[in-house]
């Protein structure tokens, strides 16, 4: 498995495999993996092949958090992503620096940016104001070092799914997107690398982010249709029963054009974010 952090060396990689006819498979991430993310990297893998080969990104991208945000505290183990990228069979990591990503935004000349203006206003984008732009850019940007036939991201980020999947389709990006299912803890929770932040009994508080889904599903499927202002007010009320438990927001809406719903149904897609403490958990379902 090769290391490669400078961006002009994996782009002529990328360049060298394109020219010899050898699919690339490509999965980013802001590493301190877990399974979810090495599913991600099994379907890549299945997608190109043997012959093909596999990279993951792992950067922690500055542009896609606020300020306020937990940048300087997410958390990292680059040693411990090798391990597992190498038992994985992942060909190439990819670990760019800040300088390497954003040439000259230290000095203020760093000055395009990706901006997809119509999904990413809701949910995510209403709590994350520059987020998403920060997701676009840095997609962006990665698709044209790695140039990948195939890119791999994650239904646990819905709208970024959705928003990825848009971005290559305006913008014509030669990558055929895939979206992987969320794995999750044996209680529900879904896997993620900020699940280090839940110490104590925070770990238990925030499987009531599973159990509202499981109560959502159940709503549905006992009365076909339900009015989506009741089951959200139910929802945030059995969410902060939990002492520590703040509901961001909840939504229910059409999993094509993200459109709210008013009517909750079988199909609808519905998705949510809370505060268990200081660390923001988001998940999602099909009902
Ligand atoms: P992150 O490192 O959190 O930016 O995530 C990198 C990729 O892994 C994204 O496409 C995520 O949607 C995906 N991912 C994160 N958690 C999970 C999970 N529990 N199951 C499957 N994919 C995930």
């Amino acid at each position: 498995m090769r290391i490669i952090s400078s961006t002009a060396a994996m782009q002529k990689l990328a360049l060298q495999w394109k020219r010899a006819g050898v699919k690339i498979g490509f999965v980013p991430t802001m590493g301190y993996l877990h399974a979810g993310h090495l599913s991600l990297v099994r379907a890549a893998r299945k997608r190109v092949g043997k012959s093909g080969k596999v990279v993951v990104s792992i950067y922690v991208n500055p542009t896609q958090f606020a300020p306020t945000e937990d940048l300087s505290k997410y958390p990292r183990d680059l040693k411990r992503d090798l391990k597992l990228c190498r038992e994985a069979g992942v060909d190439v990591v990819f670990t760019p620096g800040d300088a390497e990503m954003y040439p000259g935004k230290a000095d203020g000349n760093y000055s395009t940016y990706v901006v997809e203006e119509n999904l990413g206003r809701v949910m995510e984008g209403a709590s994350r104001p520059t987020h998403f732009r920060g997701v676009t850019t840095v997609v962006a940007k990665l698709f044209n070092i790695v140039l990948p036939d195939v890119s791999v991201f994650g239904q646990k980020d819905f709208q970024q799914a959705a928003i990825i999947r848009r971005m290559t389709r305006d913008l014509n990006f030669p990558v055929k997107i895939i979206v992987a299912p969320t794995l999750r803890e044996r209680d529900g929770l879904a896997m993620s690398s900020r699940n280090k932040y839940l110490t104590g009994d925070l770990r238990r508080q925030a499987t009531v982010l599973w159990c509202a889904i499981q109560v959502a599903k159940f709503a549905v499927q006992k009365s076909k249709s339900v009015t989506a202002a009741d089951l959200k007010a139910d929802l945030k009320k059995l969410i902060e029963i939990e002492p520590d438990a703040k509901l961001d927001y909840v939504e229910f809406f059409n999993p094509e054009t993200l459109q709210r719903v008013a009517q909750v149904k079988r199909g609808t897609q519905m998705a949510l974010a809370m505060f268990v403490g200081k660390t923001r958990l988001i998940d999602n379902a099909r009902l």
